[in-house]
């Protein structure tokens, strides 16, 4: 099992650990207290190229073509294993990514179940009979596409790993993954549980640059989809590369969402709902609630509240039991998301609570205040673009029409959280909000089962629930006349 202690850790191809061409290496540190945990090997094309060679064999000798059932049952093997181990990776991810031991432990949980789910499903992948005239039979076959490649990015490592390679395996296929730079590990300990379950060669797992590793697994002729989470920017060109070649490719990409908040609404809930959507992951989160809109009657009393909480939550090492907000995940983010905070108050912003460095945290840790502005313009920076930290802008409005405009105003709609008592409300919320998912009275919420994808430039395609199973398989309709 991989382990903290190793210090050097490998590539993951055809089942075992393995050098990189060339024997190149990162660094990989502790965002909570700035150590080195150890150097991870980086891929080179050529290093790529071997794992989709690995997971081409895997598909076509074994894998895709293996009886639907077996292969749930594998699939549930290893989330049997991952189940054994979920405190020691749970380790992994806090120790490499900063989160807390208990957010990382919700995220390998998560993570199991969305396994559990996707075994489940493998021998319900199918089509239909279709009625045609004519004494002929017309149905539709689901097929495995092939290689499916994987970009994840480091705020949710593990759990958004899983997320799309659990649909991707399920259907058929095998796959290869790039995981971010800054948080690699916790995808390696999948990958080697994996192994243990499923055929050498399923999954394998390609630590390396973005711009060089990420690159060659999207452009390969033998990746037959693409399933890409992270930024707009990287999004629209990995989009554009998917077209080139004519594959599919699901676009799990950035959020600035609304949390909107009634005067109707149960106070006590919305305060907490909008601290856990706002901070949690210490606010590196697409789903952030990262605009909070409150009507103007109990604005006042709802940012009190707020700072007051955000005032008394601790700060600091995901692994301190105490600790309920974690350091930013490194020093290059801790000093974009700072230049926001400077920008905002050099433009004369309302800075409510936060904006600095906390005490009492690790010297060279990434840590950040629970940031608070209110009154913010929503033509300013700050309320535009994704901060992607612990900074949550408050606006006012006087009814429901100007917080559905204000809410709507931003060109991300992945996630919309409401507020409100009034059932019809709610019910007119979820269809006006601009948002691929809305939830009412809670912040934030899903289930493997329950689709997950961006409206607007949030995203392209579905991640979760069956509509995953679609993106990873090529559809037949076939004609069948009697002789
Ligand atoms: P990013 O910079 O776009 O990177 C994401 C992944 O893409 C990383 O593995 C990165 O590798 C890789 N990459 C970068 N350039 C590439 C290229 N040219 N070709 C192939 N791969 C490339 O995003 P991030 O900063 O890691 O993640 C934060 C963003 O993700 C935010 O915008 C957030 O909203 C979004 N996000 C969306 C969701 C969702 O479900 N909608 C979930 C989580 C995060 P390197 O690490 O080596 O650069």
């Amino acid at each position: 099992m991989l382990s903290l202690e190793d210090k050097t850790f490998d590539l993951f191809i055809g089942g075992e650990f393995t050098e990189a061409a060339g024997g190149q290496t990162a660094e990989t540190t502790n965002p909570g207290t700035g150590e080195v945990i150890g150097h991870v090997a980086q891929a080179q094309p050529a290093d790529v190229d071997e794992a989709v060679a690995s997971a081409h064999a895997t598909f076509e000798d074994e894998w895709g073509s293996m009886d639907p059932y077996k292969r749930g049952r594998a699939l549930e093997d290893w989330a049997e294993i991952l189940w054994d181990r979920r405190d020691r990776i749970a380790k992994v991810e806090t120790t490499d990514q900063g989160k807390t031991l208990r957010e990382a432990q919700a995220d390998v949980a998560f993570a199991i179940k969305t396994i559990e789910y996707y075994a489940g499903l493998t021998d319900k992948v199918q089509g239909e009979e279709i009625p045609v005239p004519g004494s002929r039979l017309n149905f539709t076959r689901k097929e495995p596409l092939g290689v499916t490649g994987h970009v994840s990015p480091w705020n949710y490592p593990f759990q958004l790993a899983v997320r799309s390679l659990a649909p991707a395996l399920a259907a058929g296929n095998t796959a290869v993954l790039k995981p971010a730079s800054w948080t690699p590990l916790s995808s390696l300990a999948l990958a080697e549980t994996a192994s243990q379950a499923l055929p050498d060669g399923a999954l394998n797992v390609v630590p390396g640059r973005g711009s060089l590793a990420g690159d060659r697994l999207v452009e390969h002729p033998d990746v037959r989809a693409l399933s890409f989470t992270g930024s707009t920017d990287t999004g629209i060109q990995i989009g554009k590369k998917a077209m080139e070649k004519c594959v599919p490719a699901t676009l799990e990409l950035g959020g600035k969402c609304p949390n909107v908040v009634f005067e109707d609404a149960e106070l006590d809930k919305a305060t907490k709902g909008a601290i856990f959507a706002g901070y949690m992951n210490a606010g590196q989160m697409c789903w952030a609630g990262s605009r909070l809109l409150v009507q103007e009657s109990i604005a006042d009393d709802v940012v009190d509240n707020l700072a007051h909480a955000l005032e008394n939550t601790p700060v600091g090492p995901g692994t301190d039991e105490a600790s309920q907000m974690g350091p930013l995940v490194s020093e290059q983010r801790k000093q974009e998301v700072k230049e926001y905070i400077e920008i905002a108050e050099s433009e004369g912003l309302d800075l409510v609570t936060g904006g600095g460095e906390p005490d009492d945290v690790p010297e060279d840790g990434h840590y950040l205040e629970q940031t608070l502005f209110k009154d913010v313009p929503r033509d300013s920076q700050l309320a535009r673009e994704e901060v992607f930290g612990p900074v949550v802008t408050v606006h006012t409005f006087e009814d429901e029409e100007e917080a559905v405009e204000i809410a709507n105003d931003t060109e991300y709609g992945l996630y919309a959280y409401a507020y409100t008592s009034d059932m019809g409300r709610a019910m007119r919320l979820s269809e006006e909000l601009e948002a691929g998912v809305v939830s009412i009275n809670e912040s934030p919420i899903t289930f493997p089962q329950s689709p997950f994808g961006g409206h607007k430039e949030s995203g392209i395609g579905h991640e979760q629930g069956k509509e995953a199973i679609e993106h990873y398989t090529k559809q037949k309709t076939v004609f069948f006349k009697q002789p």
